[in-house]
């Protein structure tokens, strides 16, 4: 018996839950939790009749430690599935803290408001010292490991798909094809159409925050950052054809930099149409990506936040997307003296997607990590107190899942490189 309490109920938390309740073995009572709580009710509605998973619903804002400490108190849960923002992630560890609770989230901890004072000053001593700079980095969720060791719980940092899946093949490519590995690629295509001039495949406020800011990679042991968009190569991607990517600053390369010894070099590449790339750089340049408040008719409103609420919400995207993702990883290095690449990658349907959960594949891609992740801490397969990301855990039993909850992958050993 396990009791899973889920912060969030959108596009992500849809497909986590939905997958949870076809885990009843394992999920057997679950809570849905955010702001609306009518919209937690709905989807209580709609997977009730299908599942054994007792589900129960409640309201909570997590930017409140007290609200959430609250909740878990009456609820009691085994774990807490964090798939709200990842400006919740601090106050949502704090409470699981405070309570003894194991964690697991999606992405790492950013702040809402970047132009907070005493966060500045951390932000900038930090990229002046590591040499990147976005605004997420792993230091604040890091900085836990002491005390969910104290604890004796478990925090499992990013079990979406990347960072997540991507961290999971990298670490059964060192289990199971490398004695080293030397680089990693990891490849995000995305070769969906949902028909709109612009959209987000998942928060609006948190993909452009991302995909508008300066890239960087690893190599050599340390940091090199090039401005947005300027490294773009084209790679031919299974069940969607040829396609442009560009290099990207993302999360997992910090914890692989870090827990893949000796790797040499890290790149993060995410393809992109021509039209997607005119429309954000437009905004940007109008200030529409702007984190910071403004006063528009004596009230204050903060740009990027006007513009989500323009924008479709990506949980609406399932009915009108075609098309497939492949995301994966290209692996250099040896095995036994001998030189190796292997290339490790997950093809998903969009309307298959759809089908079965009712939302398109970059919501199924993460959410079904999700629920992986949090069945194998809530399950104590994967058992170590302290704050750790995936591919600090036994690649095995998240790879036999993947097969069987939806995301199947393939290996290839003699793929094309990324020059
Ligand atoms: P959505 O914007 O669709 O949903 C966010 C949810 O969080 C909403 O249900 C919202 O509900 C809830 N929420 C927001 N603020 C609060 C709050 N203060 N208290 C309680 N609940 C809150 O986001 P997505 O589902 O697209 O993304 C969810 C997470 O997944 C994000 O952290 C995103 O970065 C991550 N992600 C990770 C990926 C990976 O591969 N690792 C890929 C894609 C996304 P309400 O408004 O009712 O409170």
């Amino acid at each position: 018996m396990s009791r899973l309490l889920v912060i969030g109920c959108g596009g992500v938390a849809q497909v986590a839950i939905s997958k949870c309740c076809q885990n009843s073995k394992v999920f057997t009572e679950l809570c849905i939790a955010s702001r609306t709580k009518s919209k937690c009710d709905a989807l209580k509605e709609k997977l009730e009749p299908k599942t054994d998973t007792v589900i129960t619903t409640a309201k909570v804002n997590a930017d409140s430690k007290d609200e959430l400490v609250a909740l878990i108190n009456e609820y009691k849960p085994d774990a807490v599935l964090n798939v709200a923002l990842p400006y919740q992630d601090l106050t949502i560890m704090d409470a699981c803290l405070e309570c003894k609770v194991d964690y697991i989230d999606t992405a790492n901890y950013e702040p809402e408001d970047t132009d907070d004072p005493e966060w500045r000053a951390i932000y900038e001593k930090r990229c002046k010292e590591k040499g990147f700079t976005a605004y997420f980095d792993y230091s604040w969720q890091w900085a836990y490991q002491d005390r969910f060791k104290a604890a004796g719980i478990t925090g499992l940092l990013g079990s979406g798909f990347d960072p997540g899946v991507t961290s999971v093949f990298s670490a059964y490519a060192l289990k199971h094809y490398f004695d080293e590995i030397d680089t990693i690629d990891i490849l995000d295509c995305n070769g969906g159409d949902h028909g709109y001039p612009f959209a987000t495949n998942f928060n609006p406020e948190i993909n452009l925050r991302e995909v508008s800011a300066n890239g960087s990679y690893w190599e050599n042991g340390h940091w090199v950052e090039t401005k947005p968009m300027e490294i773009k190569r084209e790679y031919n991607f299974e069940g969607v054809g040829m396609k442009d990517m560009y290099l990207l600053h993302h999360e997992e390369i910090e914890s692989l930099a870090k827990n893949i010894p000796g790797v040499k070099r890290i790149r993060f590449f995410m393809t992109f149409g021509q039209s997607y790339l005119t429309h954000m750089k437009c905004l940007e340049n109008v200030g529409m990506l702007s984190t910071s408040p403004i006063n528009f008719e004596g009230k204050e409103i903060v740009p990027i936040q006007f513009l989500k609420a323009l924008l479709p919400d990506p949980a609406s995207l399932g009915p009108r997307t075609v098309g497939k993702t492949n995301i994966g990883c290209i692996f250099t290095g040896r095995k036994d003296g001998k030189e190796k690449k292997v290339y490790i990658y997950n093809v998903c349907d969009h309307q298959e997607c759809y089908k079965e959960v009712g939302s398109q594949a970059i919501s199924y891609t993460t959410g079904v990590p999700a629920m992986i992740g949090t069945a194998l801490v809530i399950s104590k397969k994967w058992d170590r107190d302290g704050v750790f990301t995936v591919e600090e855990f036994d690649p095995d039993p998240f790879m036999d899942m993947l097969n069987e909850f939806g995301l199947p992958w393939k290996v290839d050993e003699d793929p094309v490189l990324v020059d």
